[in-house]
């Protein structure tokens, strides 16, 4: 018999009542997670799953073969904190690639498990209680509870509308003396909107002017579409002194399960993100760490990721264009998202649910990255996946208007 479930008994001097122990929750409005629950409407009814972004495709054998190679060969401790210098010293070697920019390995660069612990460990590095936090939604589902859980406050400042810009004025508008950070996201998800050199400027004056923090979520940084380029928030002189700029290994090497990714920021902030991270995981996964360091040599591993995903988001657009819903060719990330309100006023989480139990397409409805829920009839596609599925996919989609009879 365990101490919290007893019947109620009596004993020569203490009563025990029958009760389950309560909780007080730190995450009480948190259910599951629509992405946990859509995928389990997919299974149900074995609908082809857009919804959940990973990608329905295995690795490069050479990155499985690597990390057989090292559990196989030792490597199966601890990595040290802040993570291998290998693998940081290769981060530093593709930033300078890819961003020009230099960075130190040994006091800026930490390997930690997945962005989300990045973040995380970010947020909890310089939030304090009743400090206020700027989100800019919709956002990712995961901003919202490390901000909760440090005792702060998010601040919901809605993107654009229509293409999903950030609104600079409402971003200002929303900032307060207890104004302590804020979360920005780009290449972003749902939306696939692209930060311009003016979205960097506009945050730079705000960082400089309020004396803001920033987490920069970036796993997205090698999917972009049409020619376009990431603008880290690395390469501006204002920012890169103010930002924890995070990312995932599992978004650019199709490894989401390996759950390994990192953060770059100036060492003042990096000592104090360690702190935390070094009480969150500790360290993170070292076999990963040795076959990552070798692979991220070749630069080819990484560069040719928005051709290959362009391919796909052509062929999901080719495929979308022959049904009803409007949308706009998603400028980065592996998501696409739809437009409905002109052919039904039903709710998008209602929508989402019925085209996976009858078409048999899974998606994610977007109102459900918004924390009041806000429905612009907008759905979210992942294009992460197999050509056939894609083509298979938009077929049956053609069929949507079958849904609002
Ligand atoms: N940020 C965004 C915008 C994402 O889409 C995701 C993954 N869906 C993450 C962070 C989490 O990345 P990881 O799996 O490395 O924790």
């Amino acid at each position: 018999m365990n101490g919290y479930c007893q019947d109620r008994r009596e004993s020569s001097s203490l009563t025990f009542i029958s009760k389950l122990p309560i909780v007080h929750s730190k995450l009480p409005h948190i259910k599951e997670t629509i992405f946990t629950t859509m995928s389990r409407i997919a299974a149900e009814a074995g609908a082809i799953n857009l919804s959940q972004g990973f990608p329905g495709f295995a690795p490069d054998p050479r990155l499985t073969d690597l990390i057989a190679h090292f559990t196989q060969n030792g490597n199966n401790q601890y990595a040290p904190m802040m993570g291998i210098l290998e693998l940081r010293e290769a981060l530093v070697q593709k930033t300078l690639n890819c961003y020009g920019v230099a960075t130190d390995a040994e006091k800026e660069w930490t390997i930690v498990s997945g962005a989300t612990q990045a973040i995380f460990s970010a947020v909890t590095a310089v939030v304090s209680p009743g400090d206020e936090v700027i989100v800019l939604e919709p956002a990712f589902d995961s901003y919202d509870p490390a901000i909760l859980l440090n005792g702060a406050v998010p601040i919901h400042v809605p993107l654009d509308e229509r293409d999903f810009s950030p609104d600079w004025n409402k971003i200002e508008a929303a900032i307060t003396a207890k104004t302590k950070l804020i979360i920005v996201n780009t290449p972003h998800n749902p939306s696939g909107y692209v930060w311009t050199q003016s979205d960097m400027d506009q945050l730079a004056r705000l960082v400089d002017k309020f004396g803001l923090y920033v987490v920069s979520d970036e796993v997205y940084e090698h999917i972009l579409f049409d020619g376009r380029e990431h603008l880290s928030l690395l390469l501006h002189p204002v920012l890169r002194s103010r930002t924890f700029v995070c990312g995932s290994f599992g978004k650019t090497f199709h490894i989401t399960g390996w759950k390994i990714g990192y953060c770059v920021a100036v060492p003042e902030l990096t000592i104090e993100f360690r702190k935390i991270h070094q009480y969150v995981t500790f360290t993170t996964v070292r076999p990963a760490q040795h076959a990552l360091a070798v692979y991220l040599q070749e630069e080819s591993t990484y560069l040719g990721l928005s051709e290959f995903y362009q391919r796909k988001r052509d062929l999901f657009l080719e495929g979308l264009s022959k049904t009803q819903f409007e949308f706009e060719p998603t400028q980065g990330s592996f998501f696409q998202q739809v437009r409905y309100g002109h052919l039904s006023e039903m709710g998008d989480k209602e929508l989402a649910i019925l085209l996976t139990q009858k078409l048999k397409v899974a998606c994610i409805p977007v109102s459900s990255f918004y924390a009041d829920g806000r429905d612009h009839k907008i759905l979210r596609f992942c294009f992460a996946k197999e050509e056939e599925e894609l083509i298979e996919a938009t077929r049956r989609l053609e069929r949507i208007s079958d849904l609002f009879g």
